[in-house]
């Protein structure tokens, strides 16, 4: 039986611990790919991928591989993203999976992003093959590792392999351990098609190709399928597997994991988790788990030039055809103009998504700082609304309780360092919940956190209160009530509405006199004196001025010294100075990401 001689995994990695060079070794030991053919790193292809050293897309690799019992198994690797902005989606493909290998850097050890989606895999009930990795490297520390996926994970750290996906060593051990210890799937053709969707993506040619897994039944070209979520029907036009390039087979049986074609016009209609199934012969219930994703974090996009406002409507509407997480709206900003309001899953989400805007759609951006979501409960209604734009937060006498997300953040600490993550906790409003230890040097400190405090820099101040030995992740909780107000922004009089902000009370008055402050060394000056105001509501919190230019002075006028290191900020001073004038003053880019750059 073919199913038998199947095995589903997905590798689970730290950035940087050896993912995609371990992937590369093992389709080299299976002749996927001849050393000839093989491009370093084929599972990561994007550009902007290689160069964050990160995984953002998934993909599904078939490999045959003859063990060393002498009979032939397809090993079909899918590959997860590792960030957990992709939280959801890596679920999705883990839940394609009967196991998976576990890559941990021997001189790095496990590190908190990580755990996860060890935890995620442990839930599942997957099979977890620990990999030891870079044994090659003098500083390499094996018996630590071991101790530790012994002591945070409760695996024997004797049934991890030891290898170098460098030199490859161990490549052929992971391999026959992939076939013994990872059990075949389960799942029988003779019963009702499910198939479990776990990518898609947009081909020009082809429209929309799922990557998928059949859990049961088959799925053959030329069949009626529907989808369970959407209750959309398709013909397929073609079943296949990536070999890894495609190859057509006339099915795709319980156990396969492979992709499918069938004239499929938007990636909404092919939802990452949901369930096919035969539209003549639909399974009575979906496979378990699917949830539509939310974005999380929301800004405003506008092109430095109005009349390239086309031009990012359709970059937009081709960026979410490969990407369904990706929403956005029309905005017309007072200050900024016609741009658009997007959402996206995560800050890492949003950078992507800007970056590749300006890259490979040529179009200068104005963004605005990004913000969570808020909710707001108004006086003498009964609905709660959705507040993904700090500008339309209703006045405050209307207001009778605003609601933030919140998360649980895990934090893995050498025990040095406990006292700066504390502190940093504090100043972020976070809720100490508890401290273990994992051995005797390391702790895991979990606190409750607002998500918007942890949204604009708080990965980068906690790697460098720590010099990068605390690593950190967190999982969403819901929305709890909070004291928040709008801090409003006037520039020469007039309100600048991009740059209003939702911020704690107890932090309002700071913030907008540190904004004010900013403003005014950001601000070219101009030949008359310019204001800058922060205020909430009618109140104004804080003033500065923007000194005209004396006669004589030749200096430059432009001299905003933003001192926050983080990436938003140094990408928007690069290339040509973006401004927007706001009335009679230029307001540059930057000004616009200056609240990001408030401690
Ligand atoms: P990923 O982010 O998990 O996909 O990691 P990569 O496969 O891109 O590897 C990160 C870096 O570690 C690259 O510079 C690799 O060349 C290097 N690397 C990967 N495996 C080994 C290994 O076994 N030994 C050594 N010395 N370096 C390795
Ligand atoms: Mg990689």
């Amino acid at each position: 039986m073919k199913q038998e001689r199947i095995r589903n995994f997905s590798i689970i990695a730290h950035i940087d611990h050896g993912k995609s060079t371990l992937a590369d070794r093992m389709l080299e030991y299976t002749d996927t790919l001849t050393k000839r053919e093989m491009q370093d790193q084929y599972l990561d292809n994007m550009e902007l991928e290689r160069e964050r050293g990160i995984t953002i897309k998934l993909q599904s690799v078939t490999m045959n591989y003859t063990a060393q019992d002498g009979l032939g198994y397809f090993l079909n690797v899918i590959d997860t993203p590792g960030h957990v902005d992709f939280n959801y989606e890596v679920s999705r493909s883990l839940q394609a999976c009967e196991g998976v290998l576990l890559v941990i850097d021997a001189c790095q050890g496990i590190e908190a992003q990580t755990l996860a989606n060890i935890y995620l895999a442990v839930e599942q009930d997957l099979e977890i093959i620990p990999v030891i990795n870079k044994i090659d490297l003098p500083n390499a520390d094996v018996d630590k590792v071991k101790r530790e996926l012994e002591e945070i994970v409760g695996i024997d750290g004797d049934e991890a392999i030891l290898a170098s996906a460098k030199d490859g060593t161990g490549i052929t051990e992971v391999l026959e351990s992939i076939v013994q210890r990872i059990p075949p799937p389960e799942g029988r053709d003779d019963e009702h098609l499910k198939a479990l969707i776990f990518d898609s993506y947009y081909d020009t040619y082809r429209g929309v190709i799922t990557y998928l897994k059949v859990v049961s039944g088959s799925l053959t070209s030329n069949m009626k399928i529907e989808m369970m979520q959407t209750g959309k029907k398709f013909d397929v036009s073609e079943v296949g597997i990536l070999n890894p390039t495609p190859k057509k087979v006339d099915a795709l049986t319980a156990g396969d994991v492979g992709f499918m074609a069938a004239s499929i016009k938007d990636v909404k209609d092919s939802r990452v988790g949901d369930t096919i199934t035969s539209a003549d012969k639909p399974a009575p219930e979906p496979l378990p788990g699917y949830k539509q994703v939310k974005p999380m974090v929301y800004c405003g996009l506008f092109p430095t030039e109005g009349e390239d406002y086309e031009d990012l409507r359709d970059a937009l509407d081709k960026l979410q055809l490969n990407d369904s997480s990706l929403v956005y709206e029309q905005e017309n900003s007072v200050a900024l103009g016609f741009g658009f309001r997007c959402g996206f899953l995560g800050l890492l989400h949003m950078e992507i998504i800007q970056e590749r805007l300006e890259r490979e759609y040529n179009i200068t951006l104005v963004t605005t700082a990004p913000n969570v979501v808020y909710r707001v409960k108004k006086v003498d209604e009964e609905e709660i609304i959705d507040v993904e734009n700090p500008t339309y937060l209703p006045p405050r006498n209307e207001i009778e309780a605003i609601y933030e997300p919140m998360v649980r953040a895990n934090f893995m600490v050498p025990q040095d360092y406990i006292g700066p993550v504390m502190e940093l906790c504090q100043e972020k409003r976070g809720i100490y919940e508890t401290m273990e230890y994992l051995d005797s040097l390391r702790v895991m400190l979990k606190y409750k956190l607002p998500l918007s405090e942890i949204v604009y820099d708080f990965f980068d101040l906690l790697k460098s209160r720590t010099r990068g030995y605390a690593s950190f992740d967190y999982e969403l909780l819901g929305y709890e009530e909070a004291k928040l107000v709008k801090v409003d922004i006037l520039v020469n009089k007039e309100p600048v509405d991009a740059l209003s902000f939702i911020v704690h009370e107890d932090k309002a008055y700071y913030k907008g006199r540190q904004l004010a402050d900013k403003l005014r060394e950001m601000l070219p000056r101009q030949m008359f004196d310019i204001p800058v105001q922060a205020a909430i509501g009618n109140k104004v919190i804080a003033r500065e001025t923007v000194k005209a230019l004396k006669k004589n002075v030749l200096a430059k006028c432009y001299g905003g010294d933003v001192t926050r290191k983080r990436k938003l900020l140094e990408k928007q001073k690069e290339g040509k100075q973006r401004m927007k004038q706001i009335g009679k003053v230029d307001i540059p880019q930057e000004a616009f990401m200056a609240v990001l750059s408030i401690d």
